[in-house]
């Protein structure tokens, strides 16, 4: 049996044990903020290193779900700070002033934070106000890297991930990246694909990929992929308006080379057999 601080190896599988936890009066401290990507739910996919900063820090700050996921991973001496799901700025804007008064904080961001999560929004903020603050970004698993081992290995090409949500980004220039990465066939994996105010995106994304790429071409869907509630679908450009998209959903459509085997969806990379 090995042992480190945190982890323990057994016969049976690893643990994880508490943390030695080394949060001390921070008062006087230069303040630190680390930007957490939580992976795509279960905390089975959590990496170490976000657990122990998770354990260590004094403040977590978080949108309310995600907080909610690590209930079992807080303990009461500390401080949480939840916010509504559209609150990044302010939620941010907290995080910064609780670093400044000398904390350590941590911001949970789903997925990994580097995309479409908080780490860029952290950093402008420490940027633009020439903030004497340290930064750490801890990666986690994305959604699309989450999506693709359920269905098999879709990526193993060259890809590009889209994110549909026009709240941030002109449709124009939604469009124009759709057009692109179809023409230049690219595995692509759409974020955000739709949600129950926008339904159309979808329908013109597929519009534009069926332009360049062959109605049979394969389409993975995966609902809370790595939850507990995940739901899976191969199905392809003709068809996949047909399965229910939302969300929690990442859609991930293949290249010319992409083939599907059993309920398994394959792009090769060329090697040959
Ligand atoms: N930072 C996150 C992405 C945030 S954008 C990450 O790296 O994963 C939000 C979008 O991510 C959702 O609309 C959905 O398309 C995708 N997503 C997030 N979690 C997911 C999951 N568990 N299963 C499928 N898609 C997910």
């Amino acid at each position: 049996m090995r042992t480190s601080s945190i982890i323990e190896w057994k016969e049976d599988g690893i643990t994880l044990k508490e943390a030695e936890i080394t949060r001390s009066d921070s008062s006087n401290c230069r303040g630190e903020i680390y930007v957490v990507g939580l992976g795509p739910g279960d905390l089975e996919y959590l990496s170490i290193k976000a657990f122990k900063v998770i354990k260590e820090v004094d403040v977590v700050v978080g949108y309310n779900t995600y907080i909610d996921l690590l209930e079992d991973l807080i303990d009461e001496e500390q401080e949480v700070i939840s916010t509504g799901m559209t609150k990044e700025v302010d939620r941010t804007q907290l995080a910064v002033e609780a670093a400044q008064d000398g904390k350590r904080v941590a911001m949970i961001s789903s997925g990994d934070a580097g995309v479409y999560g908080m780490a860029g929004l952290v950093l402008e903020m420490v940027a633009e106000n020439e903030l004497d603050l340290s930064v750490e970004i801890i990666p986690g698993i994305t959604a699309a890297n989450a999506a693709a081992s359920t269905l098999g290995a879709p990526l193993m090409h060259d890809y590009a991930v889209i994110s549909l949500s026009d709240l941030l980004t002109p449709w124009e220039v939604i469009i124009d990246r759709l057009e692109k990465a179809a023409a230049g066939d690219f595995v692509i994996a759409l974020y955000n694909p739709k949600s129950k105010q926008r339904t159309e995106q979808i329908k013109e994304a597929r519009n534009i990929f069926l332009k360049h790429k062959a109605p049979d071409t394969p389409v993975g869907i995966v609902r809370s992929a790595k939850r507990g509630t995940e739901e899976m679908m191969i199905t392809d450009l003709e068809n996949m308006l047909n399965h229910e998209i939302n969300m929690v959903t990442t859609v991930i459509i293949g290249n010319s080379e992409t083939f599907t085997f059993a309920d398994l969806m394959i792009t090769p990379r060329g090697y040959e057999l």
